[in-house]
């Protein structure tokens, strides 16, 4: 008999470091179980965008795409929330044009829900996401990334709440007429403009949920001043394994976030995940910077071939798991979830994480770390369910 240490140590020299780091174990039937049986909410997919861009007929098999209708299956997915994502290019905000392409993704989720309406369904409430559940129908919820389509009225919030909306993001890459974007060193507003502040409670007034992903830390924690009832960061990860990005929420924010009584999904995207793949990223821009600034375009395929060069560090399922352990260890199990940001992250998704049919590997990982059924039914989707119905109640009563 071969002893196992001497076997692992065989295997791993007989394959590349590359392909042994891509050998994640299949889910236990018990962890395919648990992602069926429970209802699973994903709070970030960009499925809107996706096919904007290159059109494709997601209630069927796509090639390509980390979501379609026979993955989402075998993944165990419920109800992805699909984001109506408004670029923060100029040409949007402020011409009109935000408003335009946040309706035509609306109507482009309507088409899915009328084309396959055996397999998909809108969800514009905990209740409906409940009920198509029992139908072993997929819900679509839809969450608004970049508050630019408000443009500045609030007749504007209460359009896309009853168009089916029901998260904001408050700005995405550059401050908006709403709030500052922690990716935007401008700082316009230092937080919140003084419509944003308005906004928020109107939003609580709705039932709008608050996203506070993409904001800057000061507009964070004025939202956390304002705001009436819990957020939800949906598709943000921890800058305690990404030091200095402050796209990623921090202890202290965890600490503000659970106090507010709020919610943080996790990114799957590896530069959420991990710095290193952070710096190839930048990296990346800043040789293109330099063949720019040199006089030449970089060709089509510049990122294919710097990609071939420099393979890209792709973070691990493992890690991952980390970033909730971390959330769990310093706030309780009830204050996290799971946005993937599947469809807007590009090729940088984990090993083991690669598209909506991998949601069993996260369950089995969550178990092998010795989380119970029902912690882990709270990650799958208990606590943004607990969120969601708390702005329900609230918006019922003002
Ligand atoms: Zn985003």
């Amino acid at each position: 008999m071969i002893k196992l240490s001497t076997l692992v140590v065989a295997i791993s020299l007989a394959l590349t470091p590359q392909a042994f780091a891509e050998q994640v174990k299949s889910p236990s039937d018990k962890a395919v179980k648990l992602a069926k049986d429970t209802i699973l909410i994903d709070t970030h997919i960009d499925v809107p965008y996706r096919i904007h861009e290159k059109w494709v007929d997601v209630t069927k098999a796509t090639d390509g795409g980390d979501f379609d209708y026979p993955r989402a299956v075998q993944g165990g997915l419920n109800a992805p929330f699909m984001s109506i994502y408004i670029p923060a290019h100029l040409e949007f905000e402020g011409k009109g044009k935000s408003y335009q392409l946040a309706n035509q993704m609306i109507d482009s989720m309507e088409a899915i829900a009328q084309r396959a309406p055996e397999k998909f369904a809108i969800a514009s409430s905990t209740a409906d996401i409940e009920a198509q559940f029992e139908q072993g129908k997929l819900s679509i919820a839809m969450g608004m990334e970049n508050g630019s389509p408000i443009e500045g009225k609030m007749e504007n919030l209460q359009h896309f709440f009853d168009r089916g909306v029901r998260y904001i993001t408050l700005a995405h890459s550059q401050s908006n007429h709403i709030s500052d974007s922690s990716y935007d060193i401008r700082r316009k507003w230092k937080g919140l403009s003084p419509f944003g502040k308005k906004l928020i409670t109107e939003m609580n007034n709705v039932g709008m949920l608050i996203d506070v992903s993409h904001i800057s830390d000061d507009a964070f924690y004025q939202v956390m001043e304002l705001s009436k009832t819990p957020v939800i960061a949906s598709h943000s990860s921890l800058r305690k394994y990404t030091p200095g990005f402050e796209r990623n929420m921090n202890d202290d924010m965890l600490l503000a976030l659970k106090k507010n009584g709020g919610v943080i999904q996790i990114n799957f995207g590896s530069s959420f995940v991990t710095s290193k793949a952070g710096a190839w990223y930048k990296d990346l821009k800043s040789t293109k910077e330099t063949v720019k600034k040199e006089g030449t375009k970089p060709s089509k395929d510049f990122d294919a071939a710097y990609r071939a060069k420099n393979p890209f560090p792709f973070a691990s399922l493992e890690q991952v798991l980390d970033h909730i352990d971390h959330v769990v260890e310093l706030i309780g199990i009830d204050y996290v979830g799971i946005g993937s940001d599947y469809d807007g992250v590009g090729d940088s998704l984990p090993i083991g994480l690669k598209d909506v049919s991998s949601y069993p590997n996260l369950v089995q990982g969550l178990m092998d770390r010795g989380y119970s059924d029902s912690d882990i039914k709270k990650i799958l989707s208990e606590n943004t369910l607990r969120v969601w119905k708390q702005a329900e109640a609230y918006a019922k009563k003002h």
